[in-house]
């Protein structure tokens, strides 16, 4: 109605065996879905956001009444989350380069000390929720952040605010079929299927 589901730039089995044929359907068709109807439900009932960008709406937030404004939070975070999430996987090799990687560098050190530590990070976030790789003001910094919420909602919802570069899907229905309780080997497998051409160009935009 108001969001749609955005298709793919590959099949549900191109990322296997690192992200499984089922998990991807049932994430994309049933969880993404979910959050997409859930919101244009809450969007139909507000004609303020009617036909805004999730940017413009997000801005809107402060100004939406708390009992709608939190699943809408909720789900179109949910809904922008996914949708940053997909783009930033691929079954093509890419690879970390250009600027992306020398503010990799100047930030973390070297590439494998990044992925210690956004593997540490997605280790000991409890719970649901996601890992970011954020850009503010030329910095990089990573940062795990509760259920659906979105850097880019800022530091009341957040608890920071920047531009998404990468994210990784940390709730339980992203890998409990292939991975249960292994999230090591879930974001271990990650690794192997980001789409880094998709996170330089991010790091870029802004
Ligand atoms: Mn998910």
């Amino acid at each position: 109605m108001y969001l749609n589901l955005p298709s793919l730039q590959y099949s549900y089995e191109d990322l296997e065996p690192y992200f499984d044929k089922l998990t991807m359907n049932i994430h994309h068709t049933k969880h993404h879905q979910t959050y997409i109807n859930n919101a244009n439900n809450i969007i139909k009932n507000l004609p303020e956001l009617h036909n805004l960008s999730i940017e413009n709406i997000l801005n809107k937030l402060p100004k939406i009444k708390e009992k709608q404004r939190i699943p809408l939070i909720n789900n179109i975070g949910g809904h922008l989350n996914h949708s940053i999430f997909w783009k930033g996987l691929t079954n093509k090799k890419t690879f970390l380069k250009g600027e992306l990687k020398k503010y990799i560098k100047i930030n973390f050190g070297n590439e494998k000390i990044f992925k210690k530590l956004f593997e540490k990070i997605s280790m000991n976030h409890f719970g649901s929720g996601w890992t970011w790789l954020i850009k503010k003001d030329k910095k990089l910094f990573i940062k795990s952040i509760f259920n659906q919420n979105n850097p880019l909602m800022g530091e009341k919802i957040s608890g920071t605010y920047g531009y998404p570069i990468l994210c990784l899907d940390l709730w339980e229905h992203a890998y409990y079929l292939k991975y249960q309780n292994r999230r090591l080997d879930y974001i271990n497998a990650f690794w192997n299927i980001v789409n880094w051409e998709e996170a330089e160009k991010r790091f870029n935009k802004i």
